[in-house]
């Protein structure tokens, strides 16, 4: 229960006057549901603790990383272990090579991994790679589906682009816009045309997995393997984004719930641990074309950063079967949980998922791309958002993220939920448009 937010307000004064916004990243000002954004001063397993001494059951698990729960000892003590070895060589190191194994062995068609430091530089590189290799310029991407700050990538983006309602971004020039063609998600129809009105120009169709960012919105049957499909054909390569899926709906992401093979593959969050850590990686003779084997340049001061591979390890070594089952059954409760409180209190839900990645739609129809998730009530979340903070439950808080389970949450974990969540279901109920 909320003690008060006297000092997550006057951080976040002083925030403004020192960072645009007062945040490193939109979302978090929480400027789409309104309110004081709180200031967290610690987490453990699955809460979080802010600055007024208030404790929240975290479904946000820092966007992703976090599926053991917050600061899990062998997490905490790979770091401990690494940063007292040195924090950065920029050499190569022994750490690098066993997580890019990890990650090799996981998902099957990555075949050379290259770590870089973000989702976006992953995003970023696979782009870049995939028109080096193909010498073309054009990328597919999908409304809704957010794939890092990248400016060829931000068109009609989710995530925070969505939750702000910008249709792109200024600073995007025209030129890098153009060779964006932007299509309806879990539409191949479109996909299909839009080859046969580019010929021979694209380079790459790039999507997430599982879509995570408008919302969780899984693929239509067959629309990976279509897309696959249709990329071949015309000589275009698939980039799988799993920075979100990745490690994280199984222990080999989407892939391994689904099977179908991208060319290129982007990860972040759960592979960093919750350091700065992200990878791109993929058929050996594409990623062959990368510096200094290859001409298509790529290169990093951190990247490979000891200690973030170290935490990047110990997670990826902990998250063993016991844990992806947590997870898959975290979710499921979480949803039924909120399914039966919104409908308790007559709101019209929708509540889906793309592996373990949970959200709730308000309205009747299940959302399939980002018209559908665009025309959801989205006016009912901000009042269920804050009668769930006030009740000691930290959401996304958006309307268009997906809700991140971790592997710590517990019962008492969940009785919180469920203690919040009727209050929360009639916040949603009563809200006005
Ligand atoms: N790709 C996907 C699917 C994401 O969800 C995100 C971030 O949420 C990114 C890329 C960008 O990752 P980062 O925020 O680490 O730059």
């Amino acid at each position: 229960m909320s003690t008060g937010t006297e000092q997550s307000k006057a951080w976040f004064d002083r925030a403004k006057a020192a960072i645009p916004g007062g945040v490193n990243s939109p979302v978090r000002a929480f400027n789409s549901v309104g309110g004081t954004p709180r200031f967290m001063v610690r987490g453990e397993g699955p809460h979080l603790w802010d600055a007024d001494g208030n404790r929240y059951v975290d479904l946000v698990s820092s966007w992703g990383p976090m599926i053991l729960g917050h600061a899990h000892p062998a997490v905490v003590e790979a770091a401990r272990e690494a940063a007292t070895s040195g924090l950065s060589f920029g050499t190569p190191t022994i750490g690098e090579v066993e997580l890019a194994e990890e990650i090799i062995g996981r998902v099957e068609p990555v075949e050379r991994v290259r770590l870089v430091n973000s989702g976006t530089e992953a995003t970023m590189s696979a782009i870049r790679l995939a028109r080096g290799f193909t010498g073309r310029a054009k990328i597919v991407k999908f409304a809704g589906c957010y794939h890092g700050h990248v400016d060829a990538l931000l068109a009609q983006a989710g995530s925070g682009v969505a939750t702000l309602g910008l249709p792109t971004s200024p600073g995007v020039t025209g030129a890098q816009a153009a060779d964006t063609i932007v299509l309806p998600y879990n539409d191949l129809d479109a996909v299909r045309q839009s080859f046969v009105d580019n010929p021979d120009t694209i380079a790459a169709v790039i999507t997430e997995a599982a879509a995570g960012n408008m919302g969780a919105v899984a693929p239509d049957e067959g629309f990976n393997a279509g897309l696959l499909e249709i990329a071949h054909e015309h000589g275009a390569l698939l980039v799988m984004d799993e920075v979100m899926t990745g490690f994280r709906v199984s222990r080999a992401g989407w892939f391994g719930l689904e099977g179908v093979a991208g060319d290129l593959y982007t990860f972040g969050k759960v592979m960093s641990g919750g350091l700065p850590a992200a990878a791109f990686g993929g058929r050996a003779d594409i990623m062959a074309k990368l510096a200094p084997g290859g001409p298509v340049y790529q290169a990093g001061t951190l990247s490979g950063n000891p200690v973030a591979v170290a935490t990047g390890l110990a997670t990826l070594r902990a998250a063993d079967q016991a844990v992806y089952a947590a997870l898959d059954a975290n979710a499921k409760r979480l949803g039924n949980l909120f399914r039966l409180a919104l409908s308790e209190a007559g709101v019209a839900n929708s509540v889906q998922y793309a592996g373990n990645l949970v959200s709730v739609f308000f309205g009747e129809p299940a959302v399939r791309d980002y018209a559908g998730a665009q025309a959801s009530e989205t006016w009912r979340f901000p009042p269920f958002f804050h009668a769930l903070l006030d009740g000691g439950v930290y959401a996304p808080p958006s309307a268009y993220e997906a809700w991140f389970v971790n592997a710590a949450m517990d019962d008492e974990a969940f009785s919180v939920i469920e203690a919040a969540l009727p209050a929360a279901a009639q916040a949603a109920a009563g809200a006005v448009r």
